[in-house]
Formats: structure tokens, sequence, C-alpha cells
């Protein structure tokens, strides 16, 4: 990448950036002893020419591009040279973070913001920041895992409290609502493993917010394409057939080859106890704990075992049709 050519920057844009100093200041990105200042939508960023080239080759290249002798005085801020970016100053100040952070701040135990993880994968590829860029995107799989396993370790409790973290420590500060910014984010960066989790989690929100989609702590709203919203809902519908399908079909499980007291069994069998199977199990990937309820006065253990594998293998097939029933086949092979 060529360093962007010098601009001439007009009398009120030399107004905004001094107000905008202030972010840059309170980031603790306005380094008094740093020798090239960074502008992003009028906010600078006084920083050091060693920190970014240690970091990224482009950043290396664009530095050592031989300056002419005298700068103009519109090229210069401080007293020193003033590029002007075409990143978003939100972006360019996660990345500098970064950049001096480093692990500190940033390493895989500690949760990153979704705004981080964003300004990761836009500006990890553009100024080849490879570690941010792979960091961002083993947080992304890790919170949106593309096996069942793992995503019922994450039902069971943080999406559960609206919080999405991974044990492992790639962490992601997120509400399941923002499952709509990381399909968006799989969509523009070909992160194609995370869809079906994603999407999951996306039909499992309130319509409302489906449809008018999460805002960011900058007031940025995120929204769902009109194709992805469509697939969200049908998928949705399927589901709600699947589920409700699946635990009518648990009450035949019961007094079968397993079954240990027939009689007992069969009563329990008669009784219509799958609404409350239903308003218990909650979705297709709900805890199947529900189901030991029954054990003791009303089932027997084999009938018990008998329901809760028919439920496991339900799961698993749901699972595995997810690419299907979210029409993302042309997304993960195209
Ligand atoms: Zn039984």
């Amino acid at each position: 990448m060529n360093q962007p050519p010098p601009k001439k920057r007009k009398a009120d844009e030399n107004n905004n950036i001094k107000e905008n100093r202030m972010r840059a200041v309170q980031a603790g990105l306005w380094h008094d002893d740093g020798n090239i200042i960074l502008i992003a939508e009028d906010t600078p960023f006084k920083v050091h020419k060693s920190m970014l080239s240690k970091k990224s080759e482009i950043f290396r290249d664009m530095f050592s591009l031989p300056q002419p002798a005298t700068l103009d005085e519109s090229e210069l801020m401080d007293g020193i040279p003033a590029v002007s970016m075409s990143d978003s100053w939100i972006d360019l100040r996660c990345i500098l973070l970064a950049i001096y952070d480093g692990y500190q701040t940033f390493g895989t135990s500690v949760a990153l913001s979704l705004p981080t993880i964003s300004a990761f994968l836009r500006l990890g590829t553009k100024y080849g920041l490879t570690d941010f860029y792979e960091s961002a995107v083993s947080r992304l799989n890790a919170t949106f895992p593309s096996t069942l396993d793992l995503f019922m370790k994450k039902m069971d409790t943080a999406l559960q409290e609206c919080r999405v973290i991974d044990k492992l420590g790639t962490t992601i500060i997120m509400t399941s609502a923002d499952a709509i910014v990381a399909i968006n984010l799989a969509r523009a960066h070909n992160i194609s493993s995370i869809l079906p989790a994603a999407f999951y989690t996306c039909s499992r929100l309130p319509p409302k917010i489906l449809v008018e989609g999460v805002k960011d702590a900058d007031g940025n709203r995120s929204v769902l394409s009109p194709e992805d919203l469509a697939r969200c809902w049908a998928g949705q519908q399927t589901l709600d057939r699947l589920y409700a399908v699946a635990i009518q079909s648990l009450r035949f499980e019961i007094g079968g080859r397993l079954c240990e007291s027939s009689d007992r069994c069969f009563d329990f069998k008669g009784y219509d106890t799958q609404e409350d199977l239903y308003k218990h199990m909650g979705c297709c990937f709900g805890s199947a704990s529900h189901l030991d309820m029954d054990i003791g006065d009303d089932l027997c253990l084999g009938c018990v075992k008998a329901r809760a594998s028919a439920w496991t293998l339900f799961q698993k097939e749901t699972w595995d049709s997810l690419l299907d029933i979210f029409d993302l086949k042309d997304s993960t092979h195209g």
C-alpha cells in the first residue's frame, strides 16, 4: 500500500481535529514523544513509527518511503508529519490500542468487545496484522462453534445469560442479539464456519430485535440483510416444527425394549405430558435435564434413558441439518 498523498487540510477540518484530540488522549494514544500523527475521520492519534513498524510490514513500508526535505505546514501537526487515513477512527483506535497494549490487554484470556473484533478483521487484513485477524476469527469460532457439544455447553450457561464467553479463553463480550453483527462479519470476511450457530442464535431472538437489529456503544446499528432475515425466519419455522414433532415422538419411547416396569410406564404414557415437556425443554437444543424429572414415581429408569437417547439423537440430526434448515449450503461452499 502506498502512503496516502499529503492532503491539504481546511481550517474547519483543523478545528475538528483539535477538538477530537481528546479522544486520543482518553484512549492513551496521544504520546507526547510520538513521531507520527495518524488522522482518521478528523481524529488524530500521536504514535511512534517504530511501534507500528514492528507489528506491521505495511506500516513499515509506509514510513520508509522517502519524505520531502521540507513538509508543507498543512502536512505537519505539533511539528511532526500528520497522515490522513481512510479508516474509521474507532477501528484505528482499536488497532493502535492492541499494538501498544499487546497481550496484556488483548491476550486470549481477556474478553474483547465486538467493535474490537470487527476492527481486527477489517484492519487486520488491510495492515497485515495477521495475529489480530486470526485472534478475531478464532474467538468468533469459539463463540459460534461448529460442533453440537461445544454449542450445548454455551447454551447451558452463557447464552441464557445473554453473555457469550468461551471457557477455553478465547472470549468475546456480546449478547445473543449481537449474533446479527457476527453474521454480517462472517459475510464480509468469509468466515462461513460460524454461520450455522450464529443463525440458530438469531432464530431464537424476539422478532422485534431481529427486524430492528442491534446498536453498538457508538450508536451504529447492524441489521441482517433482507436475504439473511428471510433465511432466519424460514429456519425458525422449520425448527419450531421439528421441535414440536420431536417432543410428541418422545412418548413412543415409553414402554419399549428397555422398560423395566411396563404397567407403571404405560399408565404414565396415558397422561398428556407432552405440553409440559414442550414448555420446559424450550427449543431444539434445550437441555435434556427435564427428562430426568420423571424418574422414579412416574417412569422407570429404562424408559427415561430411552427418551434421553432419542432426544440426543434428534438434537444431533437437527444440528447436522442446520446448513439445510437455514439454506446456507451456497454460503459455505461458494
Ligand atoms: Zn418403563
